[in-house]
């Protein structure tokens, strides 16, 4: 299967507007961070084509489908609901029109709980006149491994401080973002992975968001063969920062793309 980030940003993106730091001002792409999400196309097949899955519609997910020419999805799993990751679910809507189709998603009770509340206008018809909706069929979730459409895909519970975030695996590929504390049972489900994406906001230490430091040493524990770095603020300029990190351990960035 083939994976893009389409975003490796913390929630306000970098730059952050009206800052005047280094990694705000440098001109290199890699520190010019949307909002984080990845986009895979699996080795599943569905209508003579790739099954296409997203996990979580932030608000750069138009801009996001444009940069990377991204025209079908077939699934979008959701982490949790906090808006830097739910934000652009109404984009969905160029997806129905150009497929004639709806998408399906999948999220915890919680998060399937507060998008209901968030989008109201899509799942209570009769309150929204005269403008388009996207058309989904929100599918809720528990920890039971699940099928999309003939893939596999295993839920990973963390922690995110006082939230419970789902992350997720996908063949030998794992997802986790927004993660400050991995419980020792979730850590059976991530043995033998090729490549993991895993959450590392900044250097200091921060109340629902693993640190640099933090992060390599959760992902050390892992042992993917391959880890990518996402969620980062400013603090991080990616060159100067990449020299600093331990074998087989990089930070992601918006646009790359990788084969598992
Ligand atoms: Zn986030
Ligand atoms: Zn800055
Ligand atoms: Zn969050």
């Amino acid at each position: 299967m083939k994976i893009t980030v389409l975003g490796s940003g913390t929630s306000q993106g970098i730059p952050i507007v009206g800052c005047r730091c280094p990694a705000c001002t440098s001109l290199n792409p890699k520190d010019k961070r949307l909002r984080v999400s990845v986009f895979i196309e699996t080795d599943s097949i569905i209508n003579n084509k790739p099954l296409r899955i997203l996990i979580d519609t932030s608000p750069d997910f138009r801009q996001q489908m444009l940069v990377n020419n991204i025209t079908d999805i077939d699934a979008v799993l959701y982490t949790h609901y906090h808006i830097d990751h739910i934000m652009g679910l109404d984009d969905i809507r160029q997806i129905n029109q150009l497929h004639r189709k709806k998408v399906e998603l999948f999220a915890n009770k919680e998060t399937a709980y507060r998008i209901k509340q968030t989008f109201s206008y899509i799942f209570d018809e009769n309150t929204y006149k005269g403008g388009g909706i996207p058309h989904v069929n929100l599918n809720e979730i528990d920890l039971s491994p699940f099928d999309v459409f003939g893939q596999k895909v295993i839920p990973i519970e963390y922690k995110h401080g006082p939230t419970n975030v789902y992350g997720y695996r996908i063949g030998d590929f794992a997802y986790l973002t927004d993660c400050n504390f991995i419980p020792d049972t979730e850590f059976t489900k991530l043995k033998g992975l090729k490549v993991l994406i895993i959450d590392a906001l900044r250097y200091r230490r921060h109340e629902t968001h693993f640190s640099v430091d933090e992060a390599v040493e959760v992902s050390l524990r892992i042992g993917a063969e391959k880890t990518y770095f996402t969620h980062m603020t400013h603090d991080i300029v990616h060159d100067e920062a990449s020299g600093k990190l331990p074998a087989g351990i990089e930070f992601a960035y918006d646009g790359l793309t990788f084969e598992v």
